[in-house]
């Protein structure tokens, strides 16, 4: 039967364990949404973890916690693949023969290359230099139409594009697709700093699955507009994270009336917050009720992670045998 959809997109994370705001508007938020358009193959890619992580003692419970987000988020396991990129070991194939039509002179002077040898001296290991081969493997694997970026990540899929043209052209087949880029605006979500990006690492995030009582607090530790010393100081909402966050989360009319209200000091910045932790409070309703509804079946992840492999790997092993016969590798020994 063929797809009513559009074509196939991949998209693979990184496990970082229970996904925050920044997480959830800059990715989850869109992959929701093209499961409409799309046939979707959603990938925790944790052998590229591997290049940087410092103790693989969390990759499990990462993996697990950050699936339970993606599903309580509306990612729809029935329909689209979930799966665990090192549990389709066809990947690794992959990356070994794109290898060999790949410059390494190339790979060594991408911009990626040269940041993650800055910030990780001690520890440049073949994964860094192999990351966009092994991304290139993980795309044209599941023979991906299109993978969602920001419009900065152009330049990985143009690099996965040459190198699945090389293989083309190399063996002189059309086995692999070229994937188109589907340029997504991801906003740039900051964190309670409301100077750098949400993140983990810097504890500056507000989780999806945190209660209700906790997102407040978080919520009420948010830097606002720095100017704004005093409740009676007029403040300015457009350099305030809370107000960006409004618009988000909050409806038309309220976000109209703080504009107003900010600038004229008639709202402090107190109740300003209380009001945006409770509209995102009722925005997670739906979210942590799903959680908490997965939660209760111990085997559920576990579950849907093993059916995604098995679909994943359907399509991985028809690509590599197809790969294969390109390349003219024995597929069978005759006896
Ligand atoms: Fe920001 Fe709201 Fe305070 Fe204005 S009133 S500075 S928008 S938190």
């Amino acid at each position: 039967m063929t797809s009513p959809k559009k074509g196939r997109v991949f998209s693979g994370a990184r496990p970082t364990g229970r996904q925050h705001l920044g997480n959830y508007l800059g990715a989850i938020k869109n992959y929701v949404a093209l499961q409409d358009e799309y046939d979707c193959v959603y990938c925790v890619v944790d052998i590229h973890a591997l290049t940087t992580v410092e103790t693989t003692a969390y990759l499990r419970l990462n993996t697990h916690e950050m699936v339970l987000d993606f599903l309580a988020a509306g990612i729809r396991p029935d329909e689209t693949i979930v799966f665990v990129q090192s549990q389709v070991p066809e990947v690794t194939e992959l990356h070994t023969f794109f290898s060999m039509v790949t410059s390494l002179g190339k790979l060594t002077d991408l911009p990626t290359f040269k940041d993650k040898v800055r910030q990780q001296p001690h520890n440049i290991n073949y994964g860094l230099v192999g990351y966009p081969v092994l991304m290139a493997a993980d795309i044209a694997l599941y023979k991906a139409d299109a993978v969602p970026v920001g419009i900065d990540q152009a330049p990985h899929i143009e690099f996965t594009r040459e190198i699945v043209r090389s293989f083309n052209h190399r063996y002189k087949t059309d086995v692999l697709v070229e994937p188109q880029m589907k340029a997504t605006e991801i906003p740039k979500v900051l964190g309670i700093d409301g100077q750098n990006k949400m993140s983990k690492s810097l504890n500056n995030h507000i989780e999806l699955a945190a209660t209700p009582e906790e997102t407040e607090a978080r919520v009420m530790q948010m830097v606002t507009d720095p100017q704004r010393k005093r409740r009676s100081d007029p403040g300015n909402p457009d350099v305030c994270n809370v107000f960006t966050m409004h618009k988000i989360f909050s409806s038309p009319e309220e976000v109209d009336r703080i504009n107003i209200e900010c600038r004229t000091a008639e709202i402090g910045c107190v109740e300003c917050k209380r009001l945006f932790a409770r509209n995102l409070n009722k925005h997670l309703e739906p979210f942590r009720a799903k959680r908490a509804e997965f939660e209760k079946e111990p085997n559920y992840i576990a579950d849907v992670l093993n059916d995604g492999q098995k679909r994943a790997s359907v399509i991985a092993k028809q690509t590599i045998r197809e790969v294969k016969e390109a390349i003219g590798l024995p597929l069978k020994n005759k006896v």
